[in-house]
């Protein structure tokens, strides 16, 4: 079993270095937190792979931020659920790098 905060450390370095929207990475080496976290997984090999256990905890910070998902086609807001999708908070208009790294400093304060 991988621990968890070490992942989550080299994901934050991830982002730190280039934070991206709207997709895994971009062609300057941008991370978006999801892309980031399969980097930190897998060791650099494949960027759309993360076990959902590293997700969680950062998705259970979200609600910190008093944010709410405002994706249109949002399958969790349809469905009437609050939205814990980490791509839809990654890819909001409002959300900087700046929170994304404080969501990794929650979750890593937890772990
Ligand atoms: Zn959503």
């Amino acid at each position: 079993m991988t621990e968890l905060a070490p992942i989550l450390e080299r994901a934050k370095k991830i982002i730190e270095r280039g934070w991206h929207k709207g997709s895994y990475v971009n062609s300057d080496g941008g991370y978006c937190i999801v892309g980031a976290l399969g980097m930190a997984y897998t060791d650099g090999r494949m960027y759309d792979y993360v076990p959902s256990n590293f997700k969680g905890p950062l998705e259970d910070h979200l609600a910190d931020f008093g944010w709410t998902c405002q994706a249109s086609d949002c399958s969790f807001k349809l469905r009437g659920e609050v939205c814990q999708h980490l791509p839809h908070f990654n890819d909001d208009p409002n959300t900087t790098k700046e929170m994304v790294l404080a969501l990794f400093d929650k979750a890593l304060a937890d772990s």
